[in-house]
């Protein structure tokens, strides 16, 4: 059985109080019995301290917004896998069109990322997508193939299993415009058979899928009632408690 997961993204937001402040007034109303699995992607100064009020609360889990590259070394500013597991995340999230797009990365760069992260026992939420032209253009199936197979594909059966995929079409990020339910759904399925031709339908059933881009408490269940559709990586909405709750409720 695959897993619910919704994921807030809190991008560069919040200094220490702030975020510690809206990490508790989330977690204060999260029901107990809750089945989705939380997850909080702060920025790296909240790693440790967010690890450590989650550990012990069920089904809620921090990760990072990326990692470096490298495993350790003169590499000025960058934080590595190994420093990210030992301040308690569970996950890290790679290829975030932000970070695609602001910072260059590509799908190779990332594949290298995907292993590093494995390696150090992250698992890794692994964000794909079309831009606005791409989508316009009609290419965006063998894009989102080509992100995936080019940085997922050569992982072993094993190591797939620790992958989250999450779509997130460029042109819904931040913009308010999010991408239909169908159109979402279309992609889900479209990412779910191309997983199923690599690795089998086991896996390929069991593999939470995400859907990211404007997602938000009045359009999130109609998108999460989609066959394929697991839950959200959710960026603006995650910086306010009410709706980010609202949000993990919509299944
Ligand atoms: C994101 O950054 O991953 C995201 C989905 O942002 P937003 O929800 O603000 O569109």
């Amino acid at each position: 059985m695959r897993k619910n997961i919704v994921a807030g993204n809190w991008k560069m937001n919040l200094d220490r109080n702030q975020g510690i402040f809206l990490l508790h007034d989330v977690l204060e109303r999260l029901s107990v019995s809750n089945k989705t699995e939380v997850v909080f992607a702060p920025s790296f100064i909240h790693l440790y301290k967010a690890s450590k009020i989650c550990k012990s609360i069920n089904n809620v889990f921090i990760a990072s917004q990326d990692c470096s590259v490298n495993t350790k070394g003169a590499f000025t500013g960058e934080v590595s896998a190994e420093m990210i597991a030992s301040c308690g995340a569970k996950y890290v999230i790679l290829g975030h069109s932000e970070r695609r797009v602001n910072f260059n990365e590509k799908n190779d760069l990332l594949r290298r990322k995907v292993d590093h992260a494995l390696v150090n026992n992250l698992e890794v939420i692994f964000c794909c997508g079309e831009s606005l032209d791409q989508r316009e253009s009609g290419v965006y199936f063998e894009w989102i193939k080509k992100q995936i197979s080019e940085s997922l594909f050569g992982l072993s059966a094993v190591d797939f299993t620790k992958i989250v995929i999450a779509y997130e079409p460029v042109w819904a990020i931040g913009t308010g415009v999010t991408a239909s339910s169908n159109q979402a759904q279309e992609i889900h399925g479209f990412i779910r058979k191309t997983i199923e031709e690599r690795y089998g339908r086991k896996i390929a059933q069991s593999t939470s899928i995400l859907y990211g881009g404007s997602c938000n408490p009045s359009n999130a269940s109609e998108l999460f009632s989609q066959k394929d559709i697991d839950g959200g990586l959710i960026g603006g909405s995650s910086l306010n408690a009410d709706d980010f709750v609202s949000i993990v409720n919509s299944f």
